[in-house]
């Protein structure tokens, strides 16, 4: 794939869990796409993957309650 940064070849797509907002707000968004370049070393989302997530986030149904462990890096 071609990077959207440094416009070479080498980006590759992820998929990571993502987490939004803070406390009780905090909305955990799984197997979100996530593109890394090799050359660069740029991460980003693309335009299209940020579009979804904002759908997602306003899309009741497509929020469950799950209970998950969180940890704070304190240091
Ligand atoms: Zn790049």
């Amino acid at each position: 794939m071609i990077c959207a940064y440094c416009g070479k070849e080498g980006a590759e797509m992820h998929r990571t869990t993502e987490a939004y907002g803070k406390g009780e707000k905090m909305l955990v968004i799984e197997n979100v796409p996530v593109i890394r370049c090799r050359t660069c070393g740029e991460a980003y989302l693309t335009a299209e993957t940020l579009h979804h997530i904002e759908a997602i986030r306003n899309d009741a149904k497509a929020i469950q309650r799950r209970e998950v462990n969180v940890a704070l890096y304190a240091a």
